[in-house]
Formats: structure tokens, C-alpha cells, sequence
């Protein structure tokens, strides 16, 4: 049996992947995920860094469909989405891991104004915040995001705590 508390943090899962809200996860709430990060960031699609983002969502998507998908017709539903990817993600992190480092290592990049390979705290929550995370929830995230406590967020850093978040344990 799942309890209460589960399904919450199950549901609020989804709802970041749906970012438009329509009940199910497709390949445009991807896009519309790369695109709120180059407006937030004002980095145009075409520029490298825009393309890598929008390749890196791309990969994710066939990445999640290929794990959720089980019918096959390209919208992840809510009960392909517990049934499926919450299981597998949770059975085989490293997995979850793999299918999202080029799309959070695209983000990271246009979030990394001086290009040293991370970004500060303060930028990387603007990516969640462009991502719809809660203001506050995204602060919160960033800080513990920075595990060496140095004041930036790096793509190990944040592949690792994307896995633990979305690999929710019962
Ligand atoms: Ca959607
Ligand atoms: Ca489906
Ligand atoms: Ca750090």
C-alpha cells in the first residue's frame, strides 16, 4: 500500500515533468522546459548552448518514454508515470541519472555565466524556478544542491540530487 505522503510528493513529480498542465508528459512539456530556461537566461535557441539544451530535453524525453511509455503513444499518463516510471527510476537511479545529465548538463552550461563548469546557487535557482519549481522550494533546493558548500552547483552535483529527488522512496 502507498501512504498519503507518497502519492503527495508522487503528484508533485509529475506535475514538474507536465509542465503544461494538461495531465499527461510529452515531448513538448520537454521543450517548454529548455525553452523557460534560454528565456530565463535570455540565450537564444539557436546558439550552441540553446541547441544542447534542446537536444539534452529531447534525449530526456526518449530516455523517459522509452522507461513510462508503455503503450506507445507518446504521452506519459499519470498511471504510466507512477506505474511505471516511479518503479523502474526507483529500482535503477543510476539510470534516471544517465537519461538526465545532457539536458542538466545543457542547463547548467547556460546557467554558468563565466563558464568554469557550474553555477552559482543563486543562478541554478533561477533554472528551477524557470523549471516552475516554488520560489522557495527552489532556494531550499539549491543550497542543499551545493553539497561541498563551495557557492556553486556543479553537474555532478546536481545530476546526483535530481536522481534522489525524482527516485522517490515509498
Ligand atoms: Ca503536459
Ligand atoms: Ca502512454
Ligand atoms: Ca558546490
Amino acid at each position: 500500500m502507498v501512504s498519503t505522503e507518497y502519492e503527495r510528493r508522487i503528484a508533485a513529480r509529475f506535475a514538474t515533468f507536465d509542465q503544461d498542465g494538461n495531465g499527461w508528459i510529452d515531448r513538448e512539456d520537454f521543450s517548454a522546459a529548455a525553452k523557460a530556461v534560454l528565456v530565463e537566461f535570455a540565450t537564444t535557441p539557436r546558439s550552441d548552448r540553446g541547441q544542447a539544451l534542446y537536444s539534452g530535453a529531447e534525449a530526456f524525453w526518449q530516455g523517459m518514454a522509452g522507461i513510462a511509455d508503455r503503450d506507445g503513444d507518446q504521452r506519459i499518463t499519470r498511471d504510466e508515470f507512477v506505474n511505471g516510471a516511479v518503479k523502474r527510476l526507483r529500482d535503477n537511479p543510476d539510470r534516471f541519472a544517465e537519461i538526465a545529465r545532457p539536458f542538466l548538463h545543457a542547463a547548467l552550461a547556460v546557467a554558468d555565466a563565466d563558464g568554469d563548469g557550474s553555477a552559482t546557487v543563486e543562478d541554478t535557482v533561477r533554472v528551477l524556478r524557470a523549471l516552475g519549481v516554488p520560489e522557495e522550494a527552489a532556494g531550499a533546493a539549491a543550497a542543499r544542491l551545493d553539497t561541498d558548500a563551495d557557492g556553486k552547483v556543479g553537474e555532478r552535483e546536481i545530476v546526483t540530487a535530481f536522481a534522489r529527488y525524482f527516485t522517490v522512496p515509498e
